[in-house]
């Protein structure tokens, strides 16, 4: 029996608004009802593109056919835009950061459990290749018992120019890429609190906002994870690097590349000491090949298409929503907790 299509329809049809709608339009599980912008050119675009143009917002919510709506707008929008149109019914599907804080998230997830309409987060980066390779690696402890993760995205463009460099507007690489980062570290890790955190932000190009930050989270066990976001990093450094007791594994950049090392035998201590110029060390000679192996990182695959899918079995099949509310919580909990120990330069305790 064909499944029943989920009737979508936007509101934002900028950058992530344009990109909804592409991946909906390959999906055989929804269908697009229309958007709406408050920019005249966006709504433009959109008719250019052969894609309905509601007369205002007012005039999507009114709309009985549509069921559920993805808000793409700047991020301090989500709020007044997610309970009108929880007002109206409407399940939400809401882009990244949710909110700007958690006090705004409280009055979504509220709002979403009075009028009994689902609402989630586009936390796309859960689809990742890159991040399900270290989750894989992580879950399975092939190098042994991870004891250090460090996640980093670096660029060197500064802050885009737009809303995202003004704090009115929920501005800044924390709330930006930053709630990737600490949505990929709360999963892979089990929704595990961490004891404590110390963040640094950084204002290299931008005073208003954060342009970068570094966060190093302690949890229990000894396992330290690092997020770390760069707008002036002319240099990357590896998206991931992951320390096992027997190895290391580094994923450089978007493309996968990467490798893990383990040792094969660590009996064979003796080392060649490397002499510089003012001294000489063994601690920190490299292994020599035969006491170490390389292995490839291990094949993921993923589809991003199956967040939509899931949103649609959860609306017409009771099915169990992938990202929950609670777990965005947990989320905005840590990057408030990251803006506290950066603000009182200290480390804090969640
Ligand atoms: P953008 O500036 O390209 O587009 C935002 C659009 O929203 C614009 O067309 C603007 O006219 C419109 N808009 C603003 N206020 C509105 C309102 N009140 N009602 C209707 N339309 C309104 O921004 P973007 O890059 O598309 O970002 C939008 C959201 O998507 C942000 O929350 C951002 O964090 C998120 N985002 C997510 C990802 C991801 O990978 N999940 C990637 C990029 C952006």
């Amino acid at each position: 029996m064909e499944k029943k299509k989920l009737n979508i329809a936007i509101i934002g049809y900028g950058g992530m608004g344009s990109w909804h709608v592409r991946t909906l339009s390959h999906m055989n599980d929804a269908n697009l009802c229309g958007i709406w912008d408050i920019d005249p050119d966006r709504r433009e675009a959109a008719a250019a593109d052969g894609i309905h143009v509601y007369g205002s917002q007012q005039e999507l919510l009114d709309d009985l056919t549509v069921e559920a709506i993805t808000i793409a707008t700047p991020n301090d929008t989500h709020l007044p835009i997610a309970l009108a149109a929880m007002g109206a019914g409407k399940h939400v599907i809401c882009e990244k950061p949710v909110a700007l804080n958690s006090n705004e998230l409280t009055q979504m997830v509220n709002c979403s459990r009075e009028r009994g309409v689902l609402f989630t987060v586009h936390q796309n980066r859960r689809w990742d290749e890159d991040y399900l390779i270290v989750k894989k690696l992580y879950d399975q402890q092939t190098m042994g018992k991870v004891f250090n993760i460090e996640s980093r995205v670096h660029g060197s463009r500064g802050i885009p120019s737009d809303w995202r460099n003004q704090k009115e507007h929920g501005g800044g690489m924390v709330l930006d890429w930053g709630v990737h980062l600490l949505d990929q570290m709360n999963m892979m890790l089990g929704r595990r609190k961490p004891r404590s955190v110390f963040a640094q932000l950084t204002n290299v190009t931008n005073e208003g906002v954060d342009d970068g930050f570094r966060a190093i989270f302690q949890f229990d066990h000894q396992l330290t994870f690092l997020a770390e976001v760069g707008t002036s990093n002319f240099i990357s450094m590896p998206r991931w690097y992951i320390q096992g007791e027997n190895g290391t594994a580094v994923i450089h950049d978007w493309e996968l590349n990467g490798e893990i090392v383990m040792v094969s035998d660590w009996e064979k201590r003796d080392a060649v000491p490397v002499v510089t110029a003012a001294g000489l060390t063994k601690t920190m000679a490299p292994r020599t090949d035969e006491t170490v192996k390389k292995y490839p990182l291990p094949e993921v695959h993923s589809d991003i298409g199956d967040f939509y899918r899931n949103v649609r079995a959860c609306i017409h099949e009771g099915a169990q929503l992938l990202v929950g509310p609670e777990e965005v919580m947990e989320v905005m909990y840590i990057m408030e907790a990251i803006f506290r120990s950066a603000e009182q330069n200290c480390v804090v305790y969640l």
